[in-house]
């Protein structure tokens, strides 16, 4: 119990799940505490869009303290959580006292996974975090300057992209990336040819895209084509330099970048709980999203191994599974509290969908109907504005994307120096 009287929540993570989870308990009669590593909410599916210059950092990363301003029962505190304590009910954190629960949610998400690749964790730029996507642009751009100042860089590959993973967070990012280079930078650096500004997409899988229809496969490959991504598919990374990406094959593909988007795993933190793991180091939970064993914790979003009953498999790591699982979690909580009785979860599919670039999309849904083109990406702005956490970035994105949309100017193509 919190000093007065009513039942604690901690919330680990501010992502979709535990910001979903803080959002539904916001009128009830609990102290709600949510603890993140960042002061920011990150919405990654347009962390490729800030990546390529098209978006501004702050469309992307929305304060926390912002977000959950008008929740009167809930504190906000920036801390990493460095242990948890199930029989003791206590979560120690590296910059902030241990703090003790009645309910915990954990909502921690998950890390990249280089698979052991070798010299991936050194070199690769992963796009999971708004660093990594500041980080990747900074570095494209720093790679164009370097070029414009010694051309002979280009040669060595200081131009070409190599992007592992042939899934939604690689299609985007190669697509987004070709945009970016056959649009502005062509225009901002003049006198690059194609070849020697290469964007390849390489997948160790046989195909791109291998959950969608082979109708949206192949659409997907004739839009990358179109924007002059090579696609190679069947090929694995066997190691990463600071120049250069060698293939299982052999094959060597000089490039001074090389984008990993190709796989998670469960956050860090996970493994220290000493519990016995899914594929991908994800808790597994019972239909009330609880822990076995541990009714008072809840694991929701990408940390999270959620079967769904009517199809008989583990959800996928999305948004809407993460926002729909936290918002499930907050509102079981508020109503045990309550004394009201609880339901179990039950997953309202919204459809997948990939954006590959301007007017190109591709989207498959629950009943197996699909759409490609401006109504896939129609349908992906849709789907995307729900998992927006407030009406006015809403609001704001609908301007910042109709304005991107129109121009297709990526303004954010600056490097701005920290130090
Ligand atoms: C590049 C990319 C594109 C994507 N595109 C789409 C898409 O188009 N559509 C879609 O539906 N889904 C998409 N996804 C997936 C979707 O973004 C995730 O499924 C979703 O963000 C998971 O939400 P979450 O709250 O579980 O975790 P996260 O959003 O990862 O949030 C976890 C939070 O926990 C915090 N945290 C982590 N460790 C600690 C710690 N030790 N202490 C304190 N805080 C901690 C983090 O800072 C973070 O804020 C994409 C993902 C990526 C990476």
């Amino acid at each position: 119990m919190s000093g007065n009287g009513r039942p604690r929540v901690l919330i680990l993570g501010g992502g979709f799940a535990g910001v979903g989870a803080a959002q539904k308990l916001k009128d009830t009669d609990v102290e709600v505490v949510l603890v993140d590593k960042h002061d920011y909410h990150t919405f990654q599916p347009l962390l490729y869009q800030l990546a390529t210059g098209l978006l501004e950092t702050t469309a992307v990363g929305h304060s926390l303290r912002d977000l959950l301003a008008r929740h009167e029962n809930t504190t906000i505190h920036k801390a990493g959580a460095t242990a948890v304590d199930l029989d003791a009910r206590t979560v120690s954190f590296d910059e902030l006292a241990p703090i003790s629960y009645d309910y915990l949610v954990l909502g921690l998400g998950a890390e990249v996974n280089f698979f052991g690749t070798s010299g991936a964790a050194e070199h690769a730029f992963p796009m999971y975090t708004l660093r990594d996507a500041v980080r990747l642009k900074d570095h494209i751009l720093g790679r164009w300057e370097a070029a414009d100042r010694d051309p002979s860089l280009v040669s060595e590959g200081a131009l070409n992209v190599v992007v592992v993973g042939g899934g939604p967070t690689g299609v985007e990012t190669a697509g987004a990336l070709a945009e970016l280079y056959r649009g502005d930078l062509a225009k901002d650096y003049g006198g690059v040819s194609e070849e020697d500004a290469r964007i390849t997409l390489v997948e160790a899988g046989p195909e791109l895209f291998p959950m969608f229809k082979s109708k949206l496969r192949d659409y997907t490959a004739k839009a990358l084509a179109e924007r002059t991504v090579e696609v190679r598919t069947g090929a694995l990374v066997a190691s990463v330099s600071p120049t250069q990406v060698t293939l299982k094959s052999g094959d060597v593909l000089p490039a001074h970048t090389l984008v990993w988007g190709a796989g998670l795993q469960g956050n860090a933190l996970i493994p220290s709980l000493g519990l016995e793991l899914q594929r991908g180091n994800r808790i597994g939970v019972g239909t009330d999203l609880a822990l076995p064993g541990h009714p008072e914790v809840f694991v929701v979003g990408d940390a999270a191994a959620i079967s769904d009953p009517k199809t008989d498999t583990v959800l996928p790591q999305l948004g809407s599974v993460a926002l729909q699982s936290g918002e499930h979690v907050g509102e079981t909580i508020g109503r045990t509290v309550a004394g009201k009785e609880t339901k179990p979860f039950a997953y309202r599919d919204k459809g997948t969908m990939a954006a590959i670039g301007r007017g190109a999309a591709v989207m498959q849904m629950l009943g197996g109907r699909t759409m490609t083109g401006r109504k896939a990406q129609l349908a992906w702005g849709t789907v995307h504005l729900a998992l927006l956490p407030t009406n006015s970035d809403r609001a704001r994105a609908i301007v910042d994307w109709a304005g991107a949309a129109a121009t297709h100017q990526r303004s954010g193509r600056i490097t701005v120096e920290s130090s």
